[in-house]
């Protein structure tokens, strides 16, 4: 009796941690459950089958964004919608670079994304070598006059990817900065790791006012052929690159709900981008995104679960070429009350770590979510500065609360950009690992009446 009556005293004095407790129960269910299978291996693999490369403003990433409402609307996602908005096209052309005179032999060239283009003839020019991007801005003006610079570096694999922060430079500036330097063409080392043949694209960008010059990567095997070739001598390559840049072309934001019972219009945002480069299938950047986020609203929807915040997958357009589609979300939803947001773009490896950007009032809940990843092998982190990726930052600079479900990418950059990115190369269980972190983190944020928006 006495038990029983204290038992019944504890209910009401604590009546908020017990709904807290089933909470957390519910987040063990949906953890476990996605574990044993999820929705994401197949999803991928009807979107990277069906569909294929998505480039940005084509008509292949149109037809994504018709997968995408088909695939959202079967798992039962309400408000299935897309929201246009336009950019500059760009298409990838003929590509080859050859070594001439001694030792002529073909090297593995691609196009950078967003590159200008040689005369349909191509360009034959002496190489001028820079250890990195430094050694080329220290380059006199004008020096290098109808040569091809070549920028050398060199790239890390690492589990939190960070060799790529450092070195992104080199693609996304070196081009640029050499052709006002009088280059006639850019050639970088791949920004990748392993040692394949395949090249690594990846957006290269160009002052306003400045042409667009032709500029490629190099495989990693064929930048150091090159690099020997180099230290032997003068060295001239036939460089051969054709992308053109076709007009205004459409992409969009395609977005899906699993509506909030209690407050509707606060959201919590998950999703991945749409687009893709060309090469590959777009696998594992970013269609393992797509798939690992929609799998998870779809996991907590067919437990039944129904969130007092709205749940809110969007999978962004054009993230490749700039990040338009996470800019023209924010713009468009930027007097909604996200109160967090969490974007998948490593890959479709395991989550190992988690990072967060949210206010004082949230930190509870993040302890919350960290508590039920850790049954995943999935540690926190002490810090509470998450930048969330390029598709959430916009959010996050509106206020939104971020939250980073960090993967292990020690063998993403063998194959990021590359025309390996496919889906063969996604491993079931890890991205079940995922989906079950994503229902965990978006389950219990949706759940929960906590304050995580920083303004
Ligand atoms: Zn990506």
């Amino acid at each position: 009796m006495i038990r029983l009556l204290a038992a019944t005293c504890a209910v009401a004095l604590l009546a908020a941690p017990v709904v807290a407790a089933d909470r957390v129960a519910e987040a063990g269910r949906l953890r476990e459950a996605a574990l044993a299978t999820s929705a994401a291996y197949p999803l991928l693999e009807s979107l990277t089958t069906e569909v294929g490369p998505r480039l940005a403003g084509s008509a292949a990433e149109a037809r994504g964004r018709a997968w995408a409402v088909k695939a959202m609307t079967a798992a039962g996602l309400s408000n299935v919608h897309v929201e246009p908005f336009a950019l500059v096209a760009w298409e990838r052309g003929l590509e080859t670079a050859e070594v001439v005179g001694p030792g002529a032999q073909r090297l593995v060239v691609t196009a950078l994304g967003r590159s200008g283009a040689t005369p349909a003839a191509g360009i034959t020019a002496q190489v001028a070598y820079f250890a990195d991007l430094q050694a080329l801005k220290e380059a006199p003006a004008g020096s290098l006059k109808g040569k091809i610079a070549f920028i050398d570096h060199h790239m890390m694999r690492a589990q939190d990817g960070s060799s790529y922060g450092a070195n992104n430079a080199v693609r996304t500036q070196g081009p640029a900065i050499a052709a006002a330097k009088g280059a006639a063409a850019t050639l970088i080392r791949s920004l990748g790791t392993g040692n394949g043949r395949d090249p690594h694209t990846g957006v290269t960008q160009t002052p306003k006012g400045q042409v667009p010059g032709p500029s490629g990567a190099l495989s990693l095997a064929d930048a150091d052929q090159l690099v020997r070739l180099v230290s032997r001598g003068p060295v001239t390559l036939k460089l051969v690159l054709t992308p053109r840049f076709t007009g205004t072309g459409q992409s969009g934001n395609v977005v899906g709900d699993l509506p909030g019972s209690a407050v509707p219009n606060e959201y919590v945002v998950i999703g991945g981008h749409l687009d893709s480069w060309d090469l590959g299938t777009g696998a594992i950047d970013d269609g393992a995104g797509m798939a690992i986020t929609l799998a998870a609203a779809k996991a907590i929807k067919d437990a039944g679960l129904v969130p007092r915040r709205t749940i809110r997958v969007v999978f962004w357009g054009a993230e490749e070429v700039g990040g338009e589609g996470g800019e023209a979300f924010a713009a468009a939803h930027k007097t909604d009350a996200v109160v967090l947001a969490a974007e998948s773009d490593f890959g479709a490896d395991r989550v190992y770590r988690v990072s967060s950007r949210v206010a004082e009032t949230g930190l509870p809940l993040v302890a919350e979510i960290n508590r039920a990843l850790a049954p995943l092998g999935i540690a926190p982190t002490k810090d509470n500065s998450a930048g969330g990726g390029a598709d959430v930052g916009p959010l996050g600079a509106l206020g939104a609360g971020i939250l980073e479900l960090e993967q292990d990418g020690s063998r993403y950059f063998d194959l990021h950009h590359t025309p390996d990115d496919t889906f063969d190369k996604v491993d079931k269980a890890q991205i079940d690992q995922n989906v079950a972190a994503y229902a965990v983190a978006a389950w219990l944020a949706a759940s929960d009446e906590r304050v995580l928006r920083a303004k």
